[in-house]
């Protein structure tokens, strides 16, 4: 009798632990390519770009690029900080292709894209963050791409306003930068950022006339009055629109999920941001910050 108990407590135990770290069914997505997807791959490979879609290990590549959809990342593919959910890597870092935003404009046409949205790693390296360069590529986009909108989901840049005037300077469509997760968690998910110097970077992009974005992950540890928190401070400082998503570790050596949100409480996170006064939130489990981002526009 007693085996028989304590055969059932480790099988509880076993299966608490199962529980904690199998994934919901609502994060299980089907990944197949087409005819579009493998033309894409073909464009990034070709023109030796990268795009956040691979490097993050986005759960949407199969339907974003079925749907001929990319976001491009520039400055190259290693960054500077360490960020704990990140899968971009870090490492040595090569200074930036002078040929880049040319061939981030070819991209842009030859994957037909109207709406492109473009992102980098985060280059404290350079003297200038690597702005220039960000400038440098929205022009490209626009000079081979006439018509075509482009959203930019830019680092903090340290909060240097020399460097966000040289982005917003060209003026482009959507000015994003993400806060990513609460503030009490930045010590233990983004320890070379700062929460505060985020909400400055999106308050001065907004001050300067543009439309603003914030980003954020959940199920890193925070609660959901931490959220609500999170939507308010991103509100007070006049940002337009937000995604949610879930959280997911890219591999073991980056933070646990702490927690799989609900469709349910996703839905509540929109509700709450556009009474908020957001023009636009889009909340759900594989939402990233430039999933659908032309239609959240
Ligand atoms: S959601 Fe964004 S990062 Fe993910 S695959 Fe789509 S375009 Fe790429």
């Amino acid at each position: 009798m007693k085996n028989k108990i304590e055969i059932t407590k480790k099988q509880i135990r076993v299966n608490s632990r199962q529980l904690a770290v199998r994934k919901p069914t609502w994060l299980k997505v089907k990944y197949t390519v087409n005819d579009d997807f493998r033309e894409m791959r073909e464009i990034v490979r070709e023109h030796n770009l990268h795009t956040v879609c691979e490097e993050a290990r986005c759960p949407n590549q199969g339907e974003c690029w079925r749907r001929r959809v990319a976001t491009l990342m520039i400055l190259g593919d290693t960054c500077t900080r360490n960020c704990r959910f990140c899968a971009v890597g870090n490492g040595k870092l090569l200074p930036p292709d002078p040929q880049e935003p040319i061939k981030v404009g070819k991209a842009v046409r030859l994957m037909g894209l109207k709406y492109a949205v473009i992102t980098s790693v985060t280059r404290d390296d350079l003297p200038d963050g690597g702005a220039n360069h960000w400038a440098q590529t929205i022009r490209e986009i626009r000079r081979q791409n006439p018509g075509c909108k482009v959203e930019v989901l830019v680092p903090d840049f340290k909060g240097n306003s020399d460097a966000l005037d040289t982005v917003l300077a060209e003026k482009p469509d959507v000015f994003g930068h993400n806060l990513e997760t609460i503030e009490r968690l930045y010590p233990k998910a983004r320890p070379q950022a700062d929460y505060r110097q985020s909400l400055a970077v999106l308050e001065y992009a907004k001050k300067s006339g543009a439309i603003t974005k914030t980003g954020i992950m959940v199920g890193l540890g925070e609660s959901d009055d931490e959220i609500t928190d999170l939507l308010e401070n991103a509100r007070s400082v006049g940002c337009d629109i937000c995604t949610a998503g879930q959280y997911l570790q890219p591999t073991k050596e980056h933070l646990p999920v702490d927690r799989y949100v609900t469709p349910e409480k996703f839905k509540h996170i929109e509700e709450e941001g556009l009474k908020m006064g957001f023009r636009a939130v889009l909340a759900g489990p594989l939402v990233r910050s430039s999933y659908h981002a032309e239609e959240l526009l």
